[in-house]
């Protein structure tokens, strides 16, 4: 068979809420034209996040009721610990209440000012957590990760020459660790192949430097591999995530994505006495070393969840779907990031809309006529995020592309609610020429995608 299903039934459903264009106009209107300012009952299909969007199964809500919440020695902790020791080898695991929490505990070790820590790419919590402690992240992804119409197998992947520079040109004490970010979200979920895992850590290990891994969806890029790396497509997806923490001296993750839970992190590490500096910052930060931040009951969701994520049917289903949209949308001429990554497809708003200009946020308006058409929440990944606009002088600085996320959240939505989706955006497609620019009339400080305010240009 060809159809590639849903591989689960639907046992609990929530009612979707519709609203009419008119409402639509008026809910983007007081929301400022900021799609974070909405509520999430007037959305139809919210493609803002995968993260904590997750279904849980029946046997992680099972789960829930079995979970253990003794203050110390939790056996939901210890059930956890297993799940991940299993799968990533690492001795020590220390959990957080999610994926930014374990990289503040990590970094405030690690960090420093003088610092550099490099990466493929930064997610923007790990970039915000490293820049706190006065270090400098540094992003190195490989040149045609920034090439939207490319199609090649690991955009992901780190720069290993430019990398191989930077080790040489600077002293190893500068350097106290080096990260690969797996897939690579902040490029366009793009998967990183497990040849330049495996180099990125000679490379480190020759320099005597350790290497972590933000393994936030270690089982979609797992599952990539399996797709497209000659010799492993006959590895089972555990074998191939065990490769891939088994050249990592730790790792970072957010259970909110591959963990399956609405809720939870870890911190996993090789090294004795890191891992005793972690515990004594987890103490006064998250919590005890066997609940760190979470209830028993999360801690035992986040075990099932690990183990389902690795399901094959699960994987095959969740890269399908996915590529499933992206195929769609090209095919009625679409411009989409090639090809499709593993979480969401980021449209390619500059190419949609080459008629706004970037200081004229292109990827917000697409995403507010996208809520406007059918009450779907994308997310703007563009200049509104990553530019700067100079208070004094008023100079703008765009971002590097102009993208509009439509994240997937994982079993949560059908094939019908994805075509619904198409079919959506084939129609703003379709009047794109009349789409016009917009003007932000106010912005915070820091962040300013999730606050700032908006208003529609005229012509
Ligand atoms: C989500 C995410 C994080 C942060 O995790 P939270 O659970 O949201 O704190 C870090 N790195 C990557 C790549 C992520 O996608």
């Amino acid at each position: 068979m060809k159809t590639i299903i849903e591989p689960f039934k639907i046992k609990s459903v929530e009612p979707l809420r519709f609203t009419s264009h008119k409402e639509r106009k008026a809910i983007l209107e007081k929301a400022g034209y900021n799609l974070f300012n909405i509520h999430a009952d007037d959305v139809l299909i919210d493609l803002l996040t995968d993260s904590g969007t997750s279904a849980m199964s029946a046997k992680q809500w099972g789960g829930m009721i079995e979970g253990d919440e003794a203050y110390a020695g939790s056996k939901s902790f210890y059930r956890l610990e297993q799940t991940v020791k299993g799968l990533t080898g690492f001795r020590h695991i220390i959990p957080t209440h999610q994926g930014r929490a374990a990289e503040k505990i990590l970094f405030n070790i690690m960090g420093g000012r003088g610092k550099i820590v490099p990466n493929n790419t930064h997610f923007d919590t790990t970039r915000a957590n490293i820049e706190i402690s006065g270090a400098e992240a540094l992003d190195l992804p490989v040149a045609e990760g920034l090439d939207p119409s490319l199609k090649k197998n690991f955009k992901g992947n780190m720069d290993l020459a430019a990398l191989e520079a930077l080790l040489q040109k600077e002293s190893p004490q500068r350097i106290p660790l080096v990260m690969l970010t797996v897939t690579n979200n902040s490029n366009a979920g793009q998967p990183v192949s497990m040849e330049n895992i495996r180099q990125t850590s000679k490379l480190c290990r020759s320099y005597g430097i350790p290497f972590f891994l933000d393994a936030c969806r270690f089982a979609e890029n797992a599952y990539f591999i399996k797709l497209r790396e000659p010799g492993y497509q006959n590895t089972s997806i555990r074998d191939i995530a065990q490769e891939m923490f088994s050249y990592a001296d730790g790792c970072t993750m957010s259970g909110k994505k591959d963990g399956l839970v609405n809720m939870g992190g870890f911190l996993a590490l090789n090294d004795d006495q890191l891992a005793q500096k972690a515990r004594n910052i987890l103490v006064v930060t998250e919590g005890f070393p066997t609940y760190g931040g979470l209830a028993g009951h999360d801690l035992e969701a986040f075990a099932y969840g690990l183990d389902e994520v690795l399901q094959e049917d699960y994987l095959r289903y969740r890269i399908r779907s996915v590529s499933y949209l992206g195929e769609k949308l090209d095919a009625l001429g679409v411009p989409i990031f090639h090809p499709p990554g593993g979480h969401a497809i980021y449209l390619d708003a500059s190419a949609f809309l080459p008629h706004i200009p970037a200081h004229e946020y292109p990827g917000q308006a697409l995403a507010c006529e996208i809520y406007l058409a059918g009450g779907i929440r994308s997310c703007e990944i563009g200049s509104v995020m990553f530019g700067k606009t100079d208070p004094a002088s008023g100079d703008f600085q765009p971002a590097k592309l102009e993208m509009v996320r439509l994240a997937i959240p994982r079993r949560v939505y059908t094939q019908s609610h994805i075509d619904y989706v198409v079919e959506c955006i084939g129609h703003v497609f379709q009047k794109r020429v009349q789409l016009k620019g917009m003007r932000i009339v106010y912005e915070p400080p820091v962040l300013r995608h999730f606050t700032a305010l908006f208003e529609p240009l005229k012509k």
